[in-house]
């Protein structure tokens, strides 16, 4: 069987360790597509030899909710794209985002978070963490002195999104986790809106990278799952307090099936989402009922050089703010035809929502406002049909919101 060539060989390309790192066919009948185990507990040789499973002693599977064989294949082909040394894979981003925190911080540590978080990960650090004695303090990010003036003896670990939700703010991954570094602090990257076909932040400095794989990984809307990806003793100690009984939080082998499936298209999918996302970012920025574009491959973009140099394209994430604020976006969002109104991104089809009323209504009014996130801001997720018929559909909504 030809299986082996795919094991850990960190010399072939992205696309071919996407479709093939880690799985030997030989070792399942030949069955080209790995196979799926169902299951969520497994049968020891003996009761010693269960006892010494238990006692860390020997190879072997105990339980699901640690390991299971489909979920390893999925967590050693994202270490390997992200080029981290191992991987855990987890039912949600909330779950990943929430078991590395909890696992990494104690009651008195500081939490370091960029100004602007996806909502549900602001409300998890604010709602939740806050009620276990983590502190949580906001920095602009795109400032390194300001991470520098920031740090205090509490900080602990530091979490930020590049490109940012909702609003694209990108973050000089190397600059910031080098200030981290420095201060012995722990760096965590939300790489959800790049996938590592975009951006790989390990390689830039970071100690962590997180992802709802609900998103780009998976790439066709139809599971929810998280990753996260670092060196081994970070990943040993997430599995085994964050995931084992912390949160509890486990993925499907089922599951962990589809994401795989959708990473073995990831690299021509990110292709396309970002030629798209490009061509429209452009076409909104010269149309007369638009305001502001944030897309990071703008020129006109402010941090359009940092995201040159750490991401390799742009991606499929465009925020527009139409002349008419709120009441132009809501039109505009109403008259919309083939793209969907809904939240989520990273699928075949595109989606628009409203982030202030939407994924980010968790923030109070007053600190969106201090985020950057406006009420008038759209968020399109460019999806992965015909350019020209997006591009259609979203003119024509544009001249919907301009006549209201
Ligand atoms: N991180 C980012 C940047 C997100 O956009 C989301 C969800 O939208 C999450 C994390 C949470 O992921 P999930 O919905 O898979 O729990």
């Amino acid at each position: 069987m030809s299986g082996s060539k795919g094991l850990r060989n960190a010399a072939q390309g992205f696309a071919t360790r996407a479709i093939h790192h880690g799985y030997d066919a030989g070792s399942a009948h030949g069955a080209v597509t790995p196979p799926i185990y169902m299951t969520s507990t497994y049968g020891f040789d003996s009761a010693e030899q269960g006892g010494a499973l238990f006692r860390g002693e020997g190879e072997g599977y105990i339980y699901g909710r640690t390991r299971n064989p489909t979920t390893d294949l999925l967590e050693a082909r994202i270490a390997s794209l992200e080029e981290g040394e191992a991987g855990v894979a987890f039912t949600s981003g909330m779950a990943a985002i929430s078991a590395t925190l909890m696992t990494l911080m104690s009651a008195g540590d500081e939490l370091l978070l960029d100004k602007t978080i996806y909502g549900n990960t602001y409300a998890f650090c604010m709602k939740g963490l806050t009620r276990f004695g983590v502190a949580v303090r906001f920095v602009d990010l795109t400032d390194p002195q300001a991470l520098r003036d920031a740090i205090s003896e509490r900080s602990r670990v530091l979490l930020f999104e590049t490109p940012a939700n909702p609003n694209l703010r990108v973050i000089d991954i190397r600059a910031i986790t080098q200030v981290a570094r420095e201060a012995g602090i722990i760096s965590i990257v939300d790489n959800t809106f790049c996938s590592p076909a975009l951006q790989r932040p390990l390689q830039l400095g970071a100690d962590i990278v997180v992802h709802s794989a609900t998103k780009f990984l998976s790439g066709h809307g139809d599971v929810l799952a998280g990753l996260m990806v670092g060196r081994k003793e970070h990943a040993d100690l997430v599995r085994g307090q964050g995931l084992r009984f912390l949160n509890g939080g486990v993925i499907s082998p089922l599951v962990a099936h589809l994401v795989m499936r959708g990473i073995k298209t990831l690299d021509l999918r990110m292709e396309r989402h970002s030629s798209s996302g490009l061509a429209l970012a452009r076409m909104l920025e010269e149309h007369a009922a638009v305001d502001a574009v944030h897309y990071p491959g703008l020129p006109s973009f402010p941090q359009h050089d940092v995201a040159k140099s750490q991401m390799s394209a742009f991606g499929g994430l465009i925020s527009v703010e139409l002349k008419g604020g709120y009441a132009a976006g809501m039109r505009f969002m109403n008259a919309l035809q083939l793209a969907t109104r809904a939240v989520s991104l990273g699928d075949a089809e595109t989606l628009v929502q409203h982030p202030a009323s939407m994924t980010h209504a968790v923030y109070p009014a007053e600190e969106r406002a201090k985020h950057g996130i406006s009420d008038g801001l759209i968020r399109i997720s460019v999806g992965l049909e015909t350019y020209d018929d997006i591009a259609h559909d979203v003119e024509q909504a544009l001249a919907a919101a301009a006549n209201g």
